[in-house]
């Protein structure tokens, strides 16, 4: 990372840590209860430039590398943004990514400025209840009818599937029945499309962040709402998951991070048989143990951050 590149992370990083302390911790955990984060959060978290990073200036962001945008990512699962606002918060960047890099121009100009500025809410759907880790068996059906898609199925686990304005949807435009990477494209859907009936699911925790169930009764969607070519979409899939897996790794370090600091600053207040935690050798272990695993990781992440930055990950 080069010296204009490391005083760019660090302001960021401050900005966050601000925002984060300020803005998020008072209300975590009245969010948690809720079971979801305020619409005003996201435009909060817009008007600091926090949603539009990674995204071109004509479509209102931030151009930033993922050097960047990982650090913003740390930075708020470091200072006590939970994992379900930040999943609340940030669905829409699994959700426009396949769009930005392969959506027409005037596909993008509709669904992602409004996102970007906090306004409206994005979700990518691929789960169906039928199973997850194998993406080409996927069966939620989308036949061409004229100008439209007709769109027979249904998704589970879908973060941000109830609130959502608009989501991503894999489906299987090949012959129905078949399966297989061929045949799968990609949709974008209106949440408040006819025939699309959203529940929400119950979970043991990220509760801020609405996970949901999701059943397409024919849904019609115009043709223009499809995703680059017919029958593209495994790749864009497999894709837009390498950029999910480095956004999870960063919070998953920065929630390392954050049991690291609580464990320290425990240690050091309590008391046992005259003396601090801290100052008993198995606790110290224990302590310079955590701090190693935490290290490697972030060697880890920036390593392959810097790969991704290189182009060299195909994301
Ligand atoms: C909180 C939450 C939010 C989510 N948000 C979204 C979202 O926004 N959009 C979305 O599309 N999905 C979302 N998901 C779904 C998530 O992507 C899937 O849960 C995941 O893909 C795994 O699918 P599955 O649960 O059907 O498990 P399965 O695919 O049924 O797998 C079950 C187990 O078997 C293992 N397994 C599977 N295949 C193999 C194999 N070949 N070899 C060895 N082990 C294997 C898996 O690792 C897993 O442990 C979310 C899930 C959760 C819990």
């Amino acid at each position: 990372m080069n010296a204009e590149l490391r005083e760019d992370v660090a302001a960021l990083e401050d900005t966050v840590r601000r925002f984060t302390l300020e803005r998020i911790v008072p209300n975590v955990e009245r969010w948690e209860e809720a079971g979801e984060v305020p619409r005003s959060l996201h435009r909060e978290a817009a008007a600091l430039g926090l949603l539009g990073m990674g995204y071109p200036e004509a479509l209102g962001g931030t151009p930033a590398p993922y050097a960047l945008r990982n650090a913003l990512s740390v930075a708020m699962s470091r200072h006590g943004g939970s994992g379900g606002v930040m999943a609340a918060l940030f669905s829409h960047n699994i959700a426009l990514p396949p769009l930005l890099r392969h959506g027409s121009e005037a596909l993008q100009r509709e669904v992602i400025p409004p996102v970007l500025r906090g306004e409206q809410v994005a979700a990518l759907a691929i789960t169906e209840p039928g199973g997850g880790s194998d993406v080409a068996a996927l069966c939620t059906l989308a036949r061409r009818e004229g100008d439209e898609y007709v769109i027979d199925g249904e998704k589970t686990f879908i973060t941000s599937g109830v609130r959502a304005d608009w989501i991503t949807v894999a489906v299987r435009t090949g012959e129905p029945g078949t399966r297989g990477s061929g045949g799968i494209s990609m949709l974008v859907v209106p949440g408040d499309a006819r025939g699309l009936e959203r529940t929400r699911l119950a979970k043991m925790g990220w509760h801020a962040s609405d996970t949901g169930q999701l059943r397409f009764d024919a849904v019609r969607v115009p043709a223009r709402y499809l995703v680059g070519e017919e029958g593209a979409g495994f790749r864009m899939i497999m894709g837009n998951f390498n950029g999910e897996r480095l956004a999870m790794s960063a919070m998953a370090l920065g929630f390392a991070e954050a049991c690291f600091d609580e464990a320290l600053a425990w240690a050091r207040e309590r008391r046992t048989f005259g003396t601090a935690l801290v100052e008993k050798q198995v606790i110290r272990h224990k302590l310079v143990d955590m701090q190693m695993r935490i290290h490697s990781t972030r060697a880890w992440l920036d390593a392959v951050t810097a790969l991704a930055d290189e182009g060299e990950i195909g994301i």
